[in-house]
């Protein structure tokens, strides 16, 4: 029986969500070895949309052991960085040639506004590809003086740190999938991804572009199926040489006790609870529309989303009120309409979760200043909601809500230490967003703040250049930028006696 899709989707799009999906194993398209699927849903209205395969361990070991081959022996461990480059170019090339089609794919599986998944999540994609692929030619080592000049001659090489298991989340499917494979591509490594069980269809798509693209075999695998049926054991498969998580912090702790069995190398980006910091300097139209959108941009689904919003008294109530009356106005509804500015959340299990906090907030003694209800006859539809009067130890400020709620916190001080110390008063550190018109305002609190990225009148940009990641228990290591090639790399060090 053919599975209802939302009817604004393309026949192109239709067709590829009701097509028998299989995973892409060695350079083959393919079900689970137990033969079992998994429902995928359309959040917008809870309806099944399609089914894939659910891999469990014995898919696992037979990607890892793909991905193992073709990097120890295939034609990719011989092959020219500029071809790799040039494989890289091509995937983003394809991309963006069904920019469409990913669009759409994002919309329906993960919830979000299509026109938001046209002009921000497959764009970045098809830049990340382009700019890894850039990178694949880069790769160098140095030559090094020794303390005995004249005696050594020493170099260094760079080299590929092996297979590469990658997990990515829900909240840019695609996107954190071009994320994880580009440095990984760039640097020479084979990679085995699993899709979030949540989103898999744009990651399966992307799987046909790959193929298409020309890469070898067995060098991108990519699997769907859920944490602990597929994620535990290919974090902990002893073939594997890193692995490269995105999610919550919690699972990011289970991921480190996978890899210490073969004590893989490990990058981790997790969660947060990122302050956005306003004085009265800063623009104030810019500032309210900014901080609006640093905390309701994906629905929140934002591991870096405003989700503290620290305000100077002096403007305090016009920020705050600024906020509020742009959360009442945004317009909520399937992403697939074209008019829609907030889409569902992504999961019944993430409705609970985010209903579940603005509940406790409430019952904490948090005032809601606008939302704080679920919206809708079906689908996973939550408010945009501001919440006010919150104190410091509520849940509500301190634990990643991961949704469209935003805290209000009023500050008095102009002491840039005591205002870093309470944007600081976290577990997490992975951004911060400064709007003033002052510069030294901004530099000064820039480096006083505790985060992987701090932007300064300006919030949620991911261009491919930046490193992004964090401190504290937001993470390891850094995605994106020079950085993210360097994860994928180990360093030889070669001394020759003269
Ligand atoms: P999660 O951490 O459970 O899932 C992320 C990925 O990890 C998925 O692919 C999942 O299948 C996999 N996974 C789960 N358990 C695993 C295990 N034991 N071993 C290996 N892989 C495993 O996240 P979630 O449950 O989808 O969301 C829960 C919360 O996590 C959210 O509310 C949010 O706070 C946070 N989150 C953060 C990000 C981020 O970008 N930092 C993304 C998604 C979710």
């Amino acid at each position: 029986a053919t599975l209802p899709i939302d009817s604004r989707v393309s026949t192109r799009t239709a067709d590829f969500i009701g097509q028998k999906h299989r995973m892409f194993i060695d350079g083959r398209f393919v079900v689970a070895a137990s033969g079992k699927t998994f429902p995928v849903y359309n959040p917008a209205t809870g309806e099944v949309i399609a089914h894939v395969p659910e891999a469990e361990a014995e898919d696992v070991d037979r990607a890892v052991r793909a991905a193992r081959a073709a990097f120890d022996n295939g034609p990719w461990a011989r092959m020219k960085p500029s071809e790799r480059g040039r494989l890289l170019w091509k995937l983003g090339d394809l991309l963006e040639k069904h920019l469409e089609e990913f669009a759409e794919l994002e919309s329906i599986d993960n919830g979000k506004p299509v026109v938001v998944a046209r002009a921000a999540d497959v764009p970045l994609a098809v830049d990340m590809f382009r700019y890894m692929g850039g990178w694949a030619t880069k790769i160098s080592g140095s030559t090094l003086s020794l303390s005995s000049p004249g005696e050594f001659h020493s170099y260094t090489l760079r080299e590929p740190v092996g297979v590469a298991a990658q997990i990515i989340p829900w909240n840019f499917p695609l996107l954190m999938a071009a994320w994880k494979l580009g440095p990984a591509l760039a640097a020479g490594c084979t990679v085995v991804l699993k899709l979030a069980e949540q989103t898999p269809l744009s990651g399966l798509r992307l799987a046909e572009l790959i193929h298409e693209a020309g890469f070898p075999e067995g060098v991108v695998n990519v699997l769907t199926g859920f944490g602990e049926g597929a994620g535990a054991p290919l974090a902990a498969h002893e073939m594997v040489d890193k692995v490269a998580f995105t999610g919550s912090t919690e699972v990011g702790r289970l991921i480190v006790r996978a890899a210490a069995g073969n004590l893989k190398k490990v990058t981790l980006e997790l969660g947060g609870k990122s302050p956005a910091i306003v004085f009265p300097d800063a623009d104030m139209d810019r500032a309210i529309a900014g901080t609006a959108s640093a905390i309701f941009f994906n629905q929140g689904q934002c591991c870096c989303a405003g989700s503290r919003l620290m305000v100077h008294e002096k403007v305090f109530d016009q920020v705050v009120e600024g906020v509020s009356r742009i959360a009442a106005k945004i317009k909520i509804g399937p992403g697939m309409d074209p008019s829609t500015e907030l889409g569902p959340l992504v999961s019944d299990e993430q409705f609970q979760r985010v209903t579940g906090y603005i509940r406790a907030g409430v019952d904490e003694g948090a005032e809601v200043l606008t939302g704080g209800h679920s919206t809708g006859d079906r689908g996973y539809f939550v408010q945009p909601t501001v919440l006010a009067k919150t104190m410091p130890e509520m849940k509500v400020v301190k634990e990643e809500i991961f949704g469209p709620v935003v805290c209000a916190q009023r500050f008095s001080d102009d002491d840039l230490d005591r205002i870093a110390a309470e944007a600081n008063d976290t577990v997490f550190g992975l951004a911060a967003s400064i709007w003033t018109d002052d510069l030294s305002t901004a530099h000064k609190l820039a480096r006083r703040i505790r985060a992987g990225t701090v932007w300064i009148n300006c919030h949620n940009i991911f261009d491919a250049t930046l490193p992004f990641g964090g401190y504290k228990e937001s993470g390891w290591g850094r995605e994106k930028g020079e950085e993210a090639v360097q994860n994928y790399l180990e360093t030889k060090a070669v001394a020759v006696a003269l």
